[in-house]
């Protein structure tokens, strides 16, 4: 397995749609596992394909807390079949996104359809911290990050923030 290179924003692959994935193959077993490890790694609970720069309809998610088992949930080609009128607040932060963190209301459950790592159908009803890391990781897929909920103002004011730590970072003289 490969721990792969996170993009961030200010990035245009970031606004992308991302497309379905066709066939199990090898490939992206070898994608779903690496993006596996390059999470664990970060750390982070949840990372689209997109997030390691592949345009594909997939995520996955392990909210299991430190020093208990590990428990992969791997989602390809999500569909949310079911929102709830319920709102939950978290304080959401993302690893494209780096130091960021705003408190964002979405519905408190969903109900989605999957494929799973083998590419068998599978449904799922979430709610808490799953329901909104599924939506925060649906949304990547979509060309949608969390800051595009906040007011402009404060969505501006992390992208210039993040653009100027980026420039900073690569800057080098050798
Ligand atoms: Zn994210």
């Amino acid at each position: 397995m490969t721990i792969r290179k996170i993009i961030t924003e200010p990035d245009v692959l970031l606004r992308k749609i991302s497309n379905p994935i066709e066939k199990f193959d090898k490939t992206l077993k070898t994608l779903m596992d690496d993006m596996l490890e390059t999470m664990y790694k970060a750390p982070g609970i949840g990372l689209a394909a997109i997030q390691v720069g592949v345009l594909r309809r997939v995520i996955v998610i392990d909210l299991s807390k430190n020093g208990e088992k590990k428990n992969p949930l791997y989602l390809v080609n999500p569909k949310i079949i079911f929102k709830s009128q319920t709102l939950a607040t978290y304080e959401e932060g993302c690893l494209s996104l780096p130091g960021q963190f705003a408190e964002i209301q979405r519905p408190s459950e969903c109900h989605l359809e999957y494929l799973d790592y083998d590419g068998k159908p599978q449904e799922l009803k979430a709610n808490g911290l799953l329901a909104t890391c599924i939506q925060h990781e649906i949304d990547h897929l979509d060309g949608i990050l969390f800051i595009d909920y906040l007011s402009k103002l404060k969505k501006d004011f992390i992208i210039k923030k993040l653009s100027k730590q980026k420039k900073d970072i690569e800057r080098i003289v050798v």
